[in-house]
């Protein structure tokens, strides 16, 4: 490895066969070629064969191997082979799903990768991040993660913290001069940036010096390794299945017990005890969770929602509040410059006017760039700025020459302000921009109050309002701080710019009431300003509704603040640390919370929230890796919608649970209640088998398709402690399954006392058919499924019918019939069978429709309670 650390920019240009104009994009491509990719080597991946034995690991594989030999050993070979047809089906299932949902995780991850901006052959361009080579001149912002490691050639106050390398949490100071210590560690190293650290302040600019496993932290290779989370509900659901288990046993020994006492041969009853508890364990059910949200997740991408952190798309639906940043989420970022005000006491420096003086200061201090074809590149506010001096008939081209920069102090959310400074005839001329309160506490001689009558004036109108101050000076300070420099600054103007909300926001911010979240703005911007566009927004809505500074928030003590909080509906001038305590002061008060935000401050607040959002065109690569979730188009709008699908996944979820423990439920109650009033056990293990694996699983899989309930933001967020038994699901899963397993008796019973010897395969044919209704019928939790549109998921209805297809086999193929020693049932049975079976479904209308019956229709606010009520929702 190389020690660029010690040498000269000009003989590191030379080493890498480059210049300060960057690589030609032909080189570039050659070196890619030559070193690799820009990427850290991806911790093992499972490979796809491991993927499929994963699926024989578990414990209720494992016993069905167990009852294959068994029957293998007392020489029922068509039961083995069935037994092992059943586990390779099982395992094959188990694998598209799980490679699927692995799949687009992946996808999802490399659409979360980073962007860096680079020279290349005179032009600056954006690359993706692992497109970088040795030799590339790249461009460092403040909130970057260095993408490689980096010799230092231009540094303006670049502060870069290194924990990652180093373990030091304080931020380095960077520069770029030449370090002469030999064996110097990476922490003294101050004219190198290394990859993986963060750019916390400043810009800079650097030639790349090692990319991917040639870099110090590749070296180490100890891999920031994902946290692999469960989900809440996973973790619940586990836990149960665990209890559950326990249960199943135990009736399976039941089971077993009485069928011993019976009289009944002891082989065919432990392979019976073991298909019932191979069918009621719910075993797959946390791999299924998983599956539904990480293809949910793939389907929130279509909708410029990135999830980052799985369990987000589970939590999403109980978000209680959503807090914003007001500047391109809630407005547009498409920013026009639309007046400017020349403060009345004009100052003057060599020929320049008061007028000339604001047009220059607003062409000199910003950070635009601009890319290829003109078009200019940076924050938007600076950008609207520089389009306005552009097209101003007083602007001169001479001024793109004959000032250049000789320093600068970066703007920062905390300051809000930044400073330029420039030779000019032997002196120095020094521009400060910012937000007016910042720019005017800095100057002397300001008349405030004209000022600020002017702010209003704009600010009412939504506007956003900067403040210019210059100060011109023969000599500079020795150090250039914001001590020494931002003072006696003569104040020479306002300049004023729109950024109109988006349109779709309005409605977002209604549709966020009625799903019962609270948007709140967050912003640094003037108060009136905020308080103009929560107006046109309704994020101000009613007569309580307060609007603080960040000035204000400070002066609170926490219980004051907690006492106010639920009141207060903007935050204007606030500082990313505040946003912050917001958060938990929320969380303290038991929200739900979501947070944006797009700086490199805010990532504290990012984490710490319950859905960290970041911004996908204007977040910096440290927000975004704080978050939970990112947005692609970093529009509010999308927040709403993520819910919205949130909610609907999750729904899902408990409409699939619903459904197999109802099934499962069935079939426990068919084989334990038909022995204890006397009758022969209904059914055979394969029977019971087959019912798990095909009537289960395939109608099973389609409830993820399922579309979003009508009242889906209509109801208040789901609470995070709900049981997801609760709001009647658990009694349904009981009360149905009972009701299967009382019609298969009484199927049973019937049949038997009339002298049909085909009972077994007509109890079969009930309750695989009783499993199709009822899955028909529970696709919604309220409407009755001919008000829903019996073809409203093609899935399902697919998966049923290719059911009763299957199970039609079953009955009528002869060689079907020896393997499950099923009888054919005549064009009578079948129809009395299919009646038998549709009980259930009529039964679950009737439950919807007195659940219906029960709570009023919807509309406004009012309604939405006594609405929910019935629907056991709190
Ligand atoms: P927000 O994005 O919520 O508007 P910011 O933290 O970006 O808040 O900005 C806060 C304030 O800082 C703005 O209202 C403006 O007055 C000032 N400001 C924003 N961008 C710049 C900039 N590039 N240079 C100087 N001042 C700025
Ligand atoms: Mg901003």
């Amino acid at each position: 490895m190389m020690n660029y650390h010690l040498l000269p920019i000009s003989e590191i240009l030379e080493l890498l066969d480059t210049n300060s104009k960057g690589l030609h994009t032909a080189e570039a491509e050659e070196r890619i070629a030559r070193y690799g990719k820009n990427e850290l080597k991806e911790k093992k991946k499972v490979s796809v064969f491991v993927l499929l034995l994963h699926q024989f690991k578990d414990v209720m594989v494992l016993i069905l191997l167990l009852a294959a030999i068994i029957s293998f050993a007392v020489g029922d070979v068509k039961d083995t082979i069935v037994i092992l047809v059943i586990v390779v089906l099982n395992a094959i299932i188990g694998f598209i799903q799980e490679y699927r949902a692995e799949k687009a995780m992946e996808a999802l991850k490399k659409m979360s990768a980073f962007n860096a901006t680079v020279r290349r052959g005179g032009t600056i361009v954006q690359i993706a991040a692992s497109e970088l080579v040795p030799g590339d001149i790249i461009i460092l912002e403040a909130g970057m993660s260095v993408p490689a490691d980096i010799r230092l050639t231009e540094t303006y106050s670049l502060k870069v913290e290194e924990a990652a390398l180093t373990g030091e949490s304080n931020a380095v100071e960077k520069n770029t001069t030449e370090i002469t210590v030999e064996n110097s560690p990476l922490g003294d190293r101050f004219n190198m940036a290394y990859k993986t650290t963060i750019v916390t302040y400043g810009r800079g600019e650097g030639i790349v010096v090692a990319t991917g496993m040639d870099t110090e932290i590749g070296r180490i290779a100890q891999l920031l390794q994902e946290d692999e989370t469960k989900t809440p509900l996973q973790k619940r659901l586990a836990d149960f299945g665990k209890k559950l288990s326990f249960v199943v046993v135990f009736i399976c020994l039941i089971i077993y017990g009485a069928g011993l006492l019976r009289g009944e041969d002891p082989i065919k009853m432990l392979l019976t005890a073991i298909s019932v508890a191979v069918a009621a364990i719910p075993e797959a059910l946390p791999a299924v969770i998983t599956i539904a949200l990480a293809l949910g997740a793939k389907r929130m991408v279509s909708k410029n929602a990135l999830i980052r952190k799985l369990p987000a798309v589970e939590t999403l639906g109980s978000v209680t509040y959503i807090c914003s940043d007001k500047t391109g989420t809630i407005t547009q970022n498409k920013m026009t410059v639309m007046d400017a005000w020349i403060a009345p006491k004009e100052v003057k420096i060599e020929t320049f006017s008061g007028e000339e003086l604001l047009l220059l200061a607003m062409e000199l201090n910003h950070d635009v760039i601009e890319v290829e074809d003109k078009i200019l590149k940076g924050d938007p506010t600076e950008v609207a700025l520089v389009e306005y001096t552009r097209k101003n008939k007083n602007y001169d081209q001479k001024w793109l020459t004959d000032f250049k920069r000789q320093h600068e102090l970066p703007f920062d959310s905390v300051r809000k302000c930044m400073t330029t400074i420039y030779h000019l005839k032997g002196k120095w001329l020094i521009v400060t921009k910012g937000a007016v309160e910042t720019i005017v506490s800095k100057c002397d001689e300001v008349n405030s109050e004209e000022i600020n009558k002017a702010i209003e004036n704009f600010a009412q109108q939504g506007k956003r309002v900067l403040g210019y101050a210059i100060k011109y000076i023969d000599t500079l300070p020795n150090s250039i701080s914001i001590e020494t420099i931002e003072n006696n600054l003569k104040f020479i103007g306002l300049v004023a710019m729109i950024d109109p909300p988006r349109e779709e926001v309005i409605q977002a911010i209604d549709d966020c009431h009625t799903a019962g979240i609270t948007p709140v703005m967050i912003t640094g911007d003037h108060p009136i300003t905020a308080k103009a566009i929560a107006t046109e927004t309704k994020i101000l809505r009613h007569k309580t509704d307060r609007v603080i500074t960040g000035l204000e928030l400070a002066t609170f003590t926490e219980e004051e603040f907690e006492k106010e909080i639920e009141y207060i509906k903007v935050y204007a001038r606030v500082s990313p640390e505040q946003k912050l305590n917001i958060v938990k002061a929320l969380q303290k008060k038991n929200h739900f919370v979501a947070m944006t935000g797009d700086g490199v401050n805010d990532a504290p607040a990012l984490k710490r929230a319950n859905i960290g959002i970041a911004m996908g065109i204007t977040g910096t690569d440290v927000s975004k890796e704080a978050a939970h979730m990112i947005l692609l188009d970093d529009n509010f709008a999308t927040i709403i919608k993520a819910v919205r699908e949130g909610r609907r996944i999750f729904d899902n979820i408990r409409k699939f649970i619903k459904y197999t423990m109802t099934s499962n439920s069935g079939e426990v109650w068919t084989i334990f209640l038909a022995p204890l009033i006397g009758l022969p056990i209904p059914l055979l293990p394969i029977h019971i088998l087959w019912i798990n694996l095909v009537t289960d699983g395939l109608p099973g899989l389609a409830f993820a398709s399922e579309q979003a309930e009508e009242d889906i933001l209509q109801r208040p967020p789901r609470k995070t402690d709900e049981s997801i038994f609760s709001g009647g699901v658990g009694v349904h899963i009981l009360w149905v399954g009972l009701l299967m397993g009382a019609i298969c008796i009484g199927t049973q019973g019937w049949a038997i006392h009339a002298g049909n010897e085909k009972w077994m395969t007509m109890v079969f044919t009930v309750l695989s058919i009783s499993q199709m209704g009822h899955a028909m019928a529970i696709r919604s939790e309220w409407k009755s499924l001919f008000n829903q549109g019996v073809f409203g998921n093609k899935q399902l209805l697919g998966a049923v019918f290719l059911t009763l297809g299957l199970q039609i086999a079953v009955i009528y193929v002869p060689f079907l019939q020896d393997i499950f020693r099923t009888q054919a049932l005549s064009a009578v049975e079948l129809l009395i069978c299919l009646s038998l079976s549709s009980i259930v479904f009529w039964a679950v209308e009737i439950e919807k429709w007195s659940k219906r019956r029960n709570s009023k229709p919807q509309g406004g606010s009012q309604a939405l309670i006594v609405h929910d009520a019935g629907r056991n929702y709190l």
